[in-house]
């Protein structure tokens, strides 16, 4: 009788058990899941805002900003978001204020001279003369080039400039810039060489753009370089995959705190001679802005004042 009840209790205590572990098991897996789609949600939704917000931000839209709550890792990463889209925010309007600044103190000088002689017409002071003539001619025609150059720099920063790269021979690059501007050369008395390495691969290169590059160091460097000087064009392999176009002259050189800064927008080493001598101050931003969308660099070495500087640009080898 005892074994039969020590039996029944048993039964009983092992269902129970079973029924205790079933309902404790099922709890613990619908807590265990309710918490892991709690902390991914709490998880994923930041994650997600941030990577939206990112996106928006690689387009241009500094003004975009995260919930950055907490002081857990998701909430400190928000917080560094935020400062730094301030931070671009900040960078962009302080670029955009200094451009307007820019332009305006550049326009001013032409605009000024044309207005100091139309006054000196008008009230007879300066004499309706050829001379007069030539000069509010030459006024216009710097305002021209600066307009055009600004729009070119515009294009290039923002990257709408139409390359056609193709396989392009050095030497057609290099003589085609160089008869560009041999006549204002012999004018000037300056005397350009040009010297390329024979079995020279052909770059890859925006035949038109390349030539406007070269052009534009052949420009500065008559430019700055005095009757009876020389101009030295040289193009080498420079290793398997790139191109070097060297302009060496013989010219006004280049002070070394001034060369990290010579392509910079506008500037110059000495504003009034390259006003005086026609230059608009970007002619470099835009050959800079040209070779890099080729896939090139660009820099200038001069050993210093009064003792010719060297400008060097490279364009990858045509496969
Ligand atoms: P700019 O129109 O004034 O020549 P660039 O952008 O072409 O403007 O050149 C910027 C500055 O770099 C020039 O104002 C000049 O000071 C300096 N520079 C450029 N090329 C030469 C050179 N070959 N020799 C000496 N200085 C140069």
């Amino acid at each position: 009788m005892s074994g039969q009840v020590d039996a029944a209790l048993a039964d009983t205590f092992r269902a129970s058990l079973g029924q205790g572990l079933l309902v404790a098991g099922t709890a613990a897996i619908v807590t265990a899941v309710t918490a892991s789609l709690l902390v991914s949600r709490r998880i994923a939704g930041p994650i997600h805002e941030l990577a939206g917000a990112s996106h928006r931000v690689a387009g241009g839209h500094y003004a975009e900003r995260v919930k950055a709550s907490g002081r857990d890792e998701l909430g400190q990463l928000g917080s560094s978001f935020n400062a730094m889209a301030a931070a671009l925010l900040e960078a962009t309007e302080r670029r955009r204020s200094e451009l307007i600044g820019d332009v305006a103190h550049e326009l001013r000088t032409p605009l000024a001279t044309l207005r100091g002689y139309l006054e000196g017409l008008m009230d007879g002071v300066v004499a309706p003369s050829d001379q007069t003539w030539a000069r509010l001619h030459d006024e216009t025609g710097r305002l021209q080039r600066l307009i055009d150059d600004l729009q070119e720099l515009s294009r290039a920063e923002a990257k709408q400039l139409s390359l056609q790269l193709w396989p392009v021979a050095e030497a057609d690059l290099v003589q085609t810039a160089a008869e560009r501007l041999s006549p204002a050369y012999a004018e000037k008395g300056v005397t350009l060489g040009t010297s390329i390495e024979p079995t020279l691969p052909a770059a890859l290169a925006d035949g038109d753009r390349a030539v406007q590059v070269l052009t534009n160091l052949l420009g500065n460097a008559l430019r700055y370089t005095p009757a009876e000087g020389s101009v030295q064009v040289l193009a080498t392999l420079a290793d398997a995959h790139e191109i070097a176009v060297s302009v060496s002259d013989t010219g006004a050189g280049i002070p070394a705190e001034h060369l990290p800064r010579i392509f910079e927008r506008f500037y110059r080493v000495d504003k009034s001679r390259s006003r005086a001598l026609g230059g608009s101050g970007i002619g470099l931003t835009i050959a800079r802005a040209l070779v890099e969308a080729m896939g090139g660099r660009i820099w200038a070495e001069s050993p210093g004042a009064g003792r010719g500087a060297t400008f060097t640009f490279t364009l990858p080898v045509a496969a």
